[in-house]
């Protein structure tokens, strides 16, 4: 038997076994042989690395150092991870079995989101606020939260860690990141990336297990100021819930329907390479996947005949090969997951227009249904898989209908050449992204997140490092003497 890969947990700088002395397997979803061995983190791993990140936090190593020298070392460690990029990417494919070269252009993006905060790191200021009052002279000032949990899913690891470790790291906190139970390894192999780039001790810890196991003793941690989460609607729901009750903040980057809407005035073949990227790319297994094609009656035929022609080329297959378009699903939980929920598209009566079946190994067919009405289960569940749901319109009006009537506002894609239509629909839409003759793009400057179910606050860009700042109101009194005790200032 081959051996397995074994991991540690990283705690306060160091590299330890689970104190429960139990490993979990990954599995490689490509080949379905377990690959490495995961700590099975409990209760005591995660109050051994939420008290080294609160040290971390007051010690003067890293609570006391400027912003600028904070933006210093993520520079420092933007540089170790872009020589690592491709190591890395390696193994996220191996434990998610996303197309390799899609993870390598995340690795490679990943240096990029650390400088961006390196650099905004000391441009976070407070005000001077012109008070309604004369003897008061009155300035803000930011400051980090303290310990923040960063809890992240198996799609993308380290791209959606990145999303909240660069923010906060970047405005002076200290994190405890816990990944997914089914792709931890980049983020434990990360973790050795992070130790050789200088951070003092405790500045980040990675605890590794089930989420039921050891999220709750994280999220109601007392010490734990603000958890960022990226999952699923079930977890984020149970993550706010536990948060809530002990009234700390939450950031939940949760799941989406979204619609992708193709007028008749589109560049048509813009437009297929843009639904196609929407759903097929990284096998549907992304929040944003363009998963609802709304297409205007007048060119409906004819663009699901371009579309189901193009669709059913794609190759499956070896997703470390360049040449792979499709690559397998993730998990076998996932897997049945997709299936049912093409059986139950069948059953209402949505048209399987292409694919519809398992393919050889753990892959799904790329998918399409036709004739979808808008209440089908099909056009409002997220399925998390390669499977399209093709709804016909007649105008702008129906459109937008049709498009915001779901519980998820992620993102949209609207497709014209029509400016005024481009501008007059995108005002519409409930959704975080609106993308105008594109989908799937992204940029650290912009901020993501969701509307409705599909989350809460705003990961990337300049706001994204306030989620993660507390604003502390400074009161001068310019008055020599104290006015009259017993009544408000
Ligand atoms: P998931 O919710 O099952 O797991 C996400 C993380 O939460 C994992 O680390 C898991 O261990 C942990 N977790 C689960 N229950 C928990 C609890 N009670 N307390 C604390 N932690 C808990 O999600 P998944 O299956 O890994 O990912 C797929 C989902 O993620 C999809 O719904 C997808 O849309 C969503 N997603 C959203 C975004 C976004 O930015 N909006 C990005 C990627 C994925």
């Amino acid at each position: 038997m081959a051996v397995l890969e074994k991991f540690q947990n990283f705690i306060d700088g160091n590299f330890v076994d689970p104190h429960s002395g139990e490993w979990f397997a990954s599995e490689n979803p490509y080949t379905q042989e377990d690959w490495a061995q995961i700590p099975r983190g409990s209760e005591s791993d995660i109050f051994a690395a939420v008290d080294a990140a609160a040290k971390a936090f007051e010690a003067p190593e890293w609570g006391g150092v400027t912003a600028a020298m904070r933006g210093a070392m993520l520079n420092k460690l933007a540089d170790c991870i872009a020589e690592k990029g491709e190591y890395l990417a390696a193994i996220e494919t191996r434990d998610n079995g996303k197309l390799y070269s899609e993870m390598k252009a995340q690795l490679s993006y990943i240096p990029h989101i650390f400088r961006y905060y390196a650099g905004l790191a000391d441009k976070v200021t407070g005000d001077v606020v012109p008070l309604d009052r004369p003897d008061g002279f009155a300035y803000t000032r930011k400051e980090p939260l303290g310990v923040v949990a960063a809890i992240t899913p198996w799609n993308s690891p380290l791209l959606l860690a990145t999303f909240k470790l660069a923010p906060a790291l970047a405005a002076g906190n200290t994190v405890v990141l816990k990944p997914s139970e089914h792709a931890s390894a980049s983020t434990l192999e990360f973790a050795k990336v992070f130790s050789e780039a200088g951070f003092p001790n405790g500045v980040l810890n990675v605890v590794t297990g089930f989420g039921h196991e050891v999220g709750p003793a994280l999220v109601g941690h007392d010490k734990v100021e603000k958890v960022a989460f990226t999952g699923g609607e079930s977890g984020g729901c149970a993550v706010a819930q536990a948060a809530g009750a002990r009234a700390k903040g939450v950031l939940l980057e949760l799941g989406g329907k979204s619609p992708n809407i193709v007028f008749e005035d589109a560049n048509l073949e813009n437009a297929l390479n843009g639904v196609i990227a929407g759903i097929f790319a990284a096998s549907g297994q992304t929040c944003i996947a363009g998963s609802r094609l709304l297409v205007q009656q007048s060119i409906y035929e004819k663009f699901l005949e371009k579309l189901i022609a193009k669709a059913s080329t794609a190759r499956m297959g070896d997703p470390m090969k360049p040449d792979t378009q499709v690559g397998p699903v993730t998990t076998a939980a996932q897997f049945t997951k997709i299936l049912e929920c093409i059986e139950t598209a069948k059953s209402e009566g949505a048209l399987c227009s292409l694919g519809g079946a398992p393919g050889v190994g753990r892959f799904v067919q790329p998918t399409i249904f036709t004739d979808v009405t808008p209440n089908m289960r099909i056009a409002q569940e997220e399925v998390f898989g390669p499977v399209l749901a093709v709804i016909p319109f007649r105008d702008e009006e129906e459109a937008l209908a049709i498009a915001n009537n779901t519980d998820y506002g992620l993102a949209a894609g609207v497709w014209t050449e029509n400016l005024s239509r481009a501008h007059r629909v995108e005002k519409r839409l409930k959704a975080g992204t609106v993308w105008v003759n594109t989908y799937r793009a992204f940029s650290v400057q912009l901020p993501f997140g969701g509307y409705k179910r599909s989350g809460l606050g705003r990961e990337n860009g300049r706001a994204a490092i306030e989620e993660f700042m507390e604003t502390k109101s400074v009161w001068i009194n310019l008055a020599p003497k104290f006015p009259n005790p017993f009544i408000m200032q």
